[in-house]
């Protein structure tokens, strides 16, 4: 996955401000934050968006909401935090590089726009 942005990320290719990492995620600060804590967490292995994981994902995928819990604590998030995964350029997805959101630090409205 030579292109894909978030790969780079994981390879050092491409700057980003990592708050978590180990050997199957990173956590870094969004470039265009919509909240005051706007984390990504992303899996070091390119799946292209929640709809192309599998059952050999599984733990990759509880691992991945662990990590965002950590990064939340990490911003002095405890709790009042949203997780959000944009599956599918319908419904918001630009980097084709499975993420999840991590957002807080203000109120958040419901339902999502
Ligand atoms: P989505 O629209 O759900 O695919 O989210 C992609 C997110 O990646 C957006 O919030 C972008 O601001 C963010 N983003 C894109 N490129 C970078 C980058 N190089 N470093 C950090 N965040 C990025
Ligand atoms: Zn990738």
């Amino acid at each position: 996955m030579s292109k894909c942005v978030f790969c780079k990320v994981v390879r050092r290719e491409l700057s980003a401000e990592i708050v978590e990492e180990d050997d199957h995620a990173v956590a870094f600060r969004d470039i265009n934050p919509q909240a005051p804590v706007h984390i990504l967490v992303i899996p070091k292995k390119h799946i292209t968006a929640l709809d192309k994981a599998s059952e050999e994902d599984v733990l990759l995928l509880g691992h991945l909401l662990l990590m965002a819990n950590r990064a939340a604590n990490s911003q002095n998030l405890t709790s009042d935090y949203r997780v959000v995964i944009n599956t599918g350029g319908g419904a918001g997805q630009s980097v084709f590089h499975l993420h999840l959101h991590v957002l807080g630090g203000r109120a958040m409205g419901w339902p999502p726009g």
